[in-house]
């Protein structure tokens, strides 16, 4: 609490100081963050959005997920990646605000701590960066997340995966080039044991990342694979 007042906590979004004993986002904002309802996909987590009459009653997974086979079994997602969810993000990967990411895993504990318990996972494994971004930034933003999820729930956090290649930003390519990028971009260590792992990263939207860790986690000998994701792409449909 005495650090509360040196220390004053802000709001993820807005990045405004909030009165004292408060947390999470303001009251201004908590309405602009959007958490991923149901029905979602079940390969991704993403919001599925309202089904035409008849129309997606069947589908279960969404467009991309359809369309590429993922070698994840499955995956929870917080939020729908709109504009507040984007500052929260900002904040947490190039502004320092380490503690937003115990905000957004006290979320994700609140919202889905009982469905995550039920995969009965043995580790929670947080995407690695390469470790000339990490010497920039001073962290890596998913395993903050994970310690804070892990703080939360009974899981231990294990740093199963390495980035081994430096990839410069890859927007501007294909799903295509930029997986066989990502693929050789990650290598697992010490996974024999490990039967289920939770995949920790703060965003989801192409899957290139969660797809190649999962890869490597598979290769090394883990069992199965799912992503536990603080934002999701809204689906382009
Ligand atoms: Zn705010
Ligand atoms: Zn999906």
């Amino acid at each position: 609490m005495i650090l509360d007042l040196i220390y004053p906590r802000r709001c993820p979004v807005c990045g405004g100081v909030l009165p004292f004993g408060e947390s999470g986002a303001c009251p201004d904002c908590a309405g602009e963050l959007s958490f991923v309802a149901q029905p979602a996909c079940m390969g991704c987590g993403k919001e599925l959005g309202q089904s035409g009459p008849g129309r997606f009653s069947q589908e279960e997974y969404c467009p991309d997920c359809l369309r590429c086979r993922r070698s994840f079994s499955g995956g929870i997602a917080l939020l729908n990646y709109n504009d507040a969810a984007r500052k929260v993000m900002a904040g947490l990967k190039y502004k320092n605000q380490r503690e937003y990411a115990d905000f957004l895993a006290a979320e994700m504990t609140k919202r889905h701590g009982r469905q995550i318990l039920r995969l009965g996972a043995d580790a929670l494994v947080p995407v690695p960066v390469h470790k000339r971004r990490r010497r920039e930034r001073g962290y890596n933003q998913a395993e903050l997340l994970a310690k804070g999820l892990s703080r939360r729930l009974p899981i231990p956090v294990k740093r199963l995966l390495l980035r081994v290649e430096y990839t410069e930003a890859q927007k501007k390519l294909g799903y295509e080039a930029r997986q066989k990028n990502e693929e050789r971009a990650f290598r697992a260590v010490h996974a024999a044991r490990i039967g289920r792992a939770l995949l920790v990263d703060d965003i989801y939207t192409t899957g290139a990342t969660a797809e190649a860790c999962t890869k490597a986690l598979l290769s090394a000998g883990v069992s199965q694979v799912f992503l536990l994701n603080m934002a999701v792409g809204i689906s382009r449909r």
